[in-house]
């Protein structure tokens, strides 16, 4: 089998809740997405997707995806799209870094593989546990009792988990307004409920320490992100006892090794776009598994085709370190396919269907911006 086509598709998926609010000032309408489609030469075809979450978010944005891809495209024309490890090797000789450019190409290539051996693409990846994922919301910063709201609402709506952002400047409330969020939003905790707070590196130490100060003794959750750089994460690290997770700081595989070398954290964000796609989202399951952190299975954001890979990947995760998944379908207004995974019994479960298991709604996506071959 080899590549002989792939074609480029620009979407914005606008986000289903307004503006999204982030710590420093950040805020989000929509999402820019860059969807790939590889087609083989007896016309098996994948698909794949890359949305960063805007420009302020992590050093990858929409534009940037679409470039990498353009300078990618033409090298793996004539390549076999189920040797994943191969194609990926070819995407590093060709292009430095960019791992938001190559996540989607290789989440095709995995498709494709998942179809032409008639297979769900979990069963590739080590085979599903079987057990329903939970799923996070996302709830943006804003009013104490607007986000306890939200989360009654998400909760309503089934999920186990919720992750909530907070990192207020001084200016705006500081660790005051932080510390109301969190018992707001944690006021209402039913049992097997998770609580990740979400700070997106809004705090430096004396920040996070004024506002866990604030907190009554015995709220069950976890910090996530709490500060922008290592010296600032290992400091309060250092100096609190609530278990500390990462995600913007550790998305590569040598980041992850760093903060197994340092003790750094107790988890992940495991985003499957950073990571650069499936084949480094594999490894750095592999690698949390040896080390004993746990995973949330997420994405930067994304829409169905993103949330399909997502899914795949978390349903290989043992349910000891599987703490959620994101369920980014819930965040975009766009459908751009069509994937048989409700959120049913507290979670989600594959579908038993070859590759990613979904069906593209091409009137979504409109015609290429692009082609090769
Ligand atoms: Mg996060």
């Amino acid at each position: 089998m080899k590549i002989a086509r792939i074609e480029l598709y620009e979407v914005e998926l606008p986000y289903s809740g307004g503006v999204y609010l982030l710590s420093g000032g950040r805020e989000y309408r929509s999402f820019g997405a860059a969807i790939v489609r590889v087609v083989a030469d007896d016309d098996t075809e994948g698909w794949g997707e890359s949305t960063p979450f805007g420009s302020t978010y992590v050093a990858a944005h929409a534009r940037g995806a679409r470039a990498g891809i353009e300078e990618i495209a033409p090298h793996l024309l004539g390549r076999d799209p189920r040797q994943t490890d191969r194609i990926y090797d070819r995407m590093d000789e060709v292009l430095v870094g960019h791992a938001h450019a190559k996540a989607a190409i290789d989440a095709a290539c995995w498709d494709v593989l998942g179809k032409a051996l008639n297979r769900p693409v979990c069963e590739l990846l080590g085979g599903s546990t079987g057990v329903p994922m939970a799923t996070i919301s996302s709830i943006y910063m804003g009013d104490p009792e607007d986000m306890r709201a939200r989360v009654a609402d998400h909760r309503a709506r089934g999920y186990m988990g919720h992750s909530i952002k907070i990192g207020a400047l001084d200016g705006e409330g500081g660790p005051t307004i932080d510390a109301e969020r969190i018992r707001a939003s944690l006021a209402d905790r039913r049992p097997g409920e998770y609580f990740i707070v979400d700070a997106n590196g809004g705090l430096v130490p004396e920040t996070a320490l004024r506002m866990l100060r604030l907190l009554p003794e015995g709220l069950d959750f976890v910090l996530e992100a709490p500060c922008a750089t290592w010296r600032e994460t290992l400091s309060l690290r250092a100096r609190c006892n609530v278990p500390i997770i990462l995600d913007e700081l550790a998305q590569s595989d040598e980041e992850l090794a760093r903060l197994i070398a340092l003790d750094a954290a107790d988890g992940i964000g495991l985003k499957i776009t950073p990571a650069g796609g499936l084949t480094p989202s594999r490894r750095q399951r592999d690698i949390c598994r040896a080390a004993g952190l746990t995973m949330s299975v997420q994405d930067t954001t994304g829409s169905v085709i993103a949330f399909a890979a997502i899914a795949h990947l978390g349903a290989t995760v043992p349910p000891r370190l599987l703490r959620c998944i994101l369920d980014c379908r819930d965040m975009v207004t766009l459908e751009t396919a069509r994937f048989d995974a409700p959120v049913m019994n507290g979670g989600v479960l594959v579908p038993d269907a070859p590759g990613l298991g979904i069906t593209v709604n091409h009137n979504a996506l409109g015609a290429p911006v692009a082609s090769w071959g």
